[in-house]
């Protein structure tokens, strides 16, 4: 297998954990954080699984967000075969659910919402797109529950969905085939991966922040905690007693700081202040020299 588009852990998910850090945040983020966590850590797994068996020239695209005849279609993982394109809504559910009048239900009855509907609509679309390109290839969704805790009752074999204990087999099969890629299908993933876009709205989800209020210092990369203590070569954790190189550990920062202020230039003075001051004066501008460009005169100097 090939991965034309690897998975990244989602920007939105970025952000809103350095903010979890830095600031108070509102419960349904922290909701949202984990969530999103749980999800990420599926399709991963999910990844991970397609590594071990997938030894056949497929090719694999995880995590497009494709425009199709103006409604948006998400896809969590895309496996282009030689005939089938597949693809799959990724779920991380722990333990017991059922299945009612095509819903998807806790035992107790909680409602969670009908699976298949997300799906089919995103076949559809992909479908329709294939169409517009001329490119023959049948294509297969299913939504794949990958958390080995994972039981479904009353589930109908004719939906779409492939469990836990159904995985290695449906995979397997995808192995078997034997045919070779053309440069068709490569063309086809080139084309997908050129009509991808970021998601412009997950602004929308992040709370309101401004630097003023964000806590300022150096932060764990393991768990997020304040209490580092700095050495000259590395530095750790007294939280986790997580230990990294003190370059690594400022210039984790730093990206922090890009991320959550794209707008701001990056200069010694600000990524000073965002440490908590705690660092040498001299390592911060050596650290942006090493690992970023240099623009602007004197006084106006910053980083890119
Ligand atoms: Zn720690």
């Amino acid at each position: 297998m090939e991965t034309v588009k690897a998975r990244t852990q989602p920007e939105l998910l970025k952000i809103l954990k350095i903010l979890d850090k830095r600031m108070a945040l509102p419960v349904k983020h922290k909701q949202h954080i984990l969530s999103m966590e749980k999800g990420y850590e599926g399709e991963k797994l999910f990844d991970s699984l397609l590594e071990t068996y997938l030894e056949a020239e497929v090719l694999v695209l995880n995590d497009l967000l494709l425009k199709v005849n103006d409604q948006s279609a998400q896809i969590d993982s895309l496996v282009i075969t030689p005939e089938t394109v597949y693809l799959y809504e990724i779920k991380n559910y722990r333990g017991d659910y059922q299945m009612k009048d095509r819903q998807l239900l806790t035992l107790s009855g909680k409602e969670i919402g009908n699976p298949l509907t997300q799906l089919t609509r995103t076949t559809s679309l992909l479908r329709q797109l294939f169409h517009q390109w001329h490119a023959d290839l049948a294509v297969e969704g299913a939504v794949l529950y990958v958390n080995p805790t994972f039981t479904l009752y009353h589930a109908s074999p004719k939906d779409p969905l492939i469990l836990p204990t159904q995985i290695s087999r449906h995979l397997k099969k995808l192995d078997s085939q034997r045919v070779a890629l053309n440069r068709n299908h490569r063309y086809l993933a080139d084309r997908l991966l050129s009509k991808h876009r970021t998601d412009a709205n997950f602004h929308q989800l992040i709370p309101q922040y401004d630097y003023q209020s964000l806590r300022k210092g150096i932060t764990c990369l393991a768990c997020g905690s304040f209490d580092i203590q700095l050495k000259q070569r590395m530095s750790y954790c007294e939280k986790c007693e997580y230990s990294c190189s003190t370059d690594d550990m400022i210039l984790e920062q730093i990206k922090e700081f890009k991320l959550l202020f794209p707008q701001e230039k990056v200069t010694v003075k600000k990524i000073n202040d965002w440490c908590g001051s705690s660092v040498t004066r001299r390592r911060i501008p050596r650290i942006l020299g090493q690992y970023y460009s240099k623009t602007g005169l004197s006084t106006g100097t910053h980083y890119v």
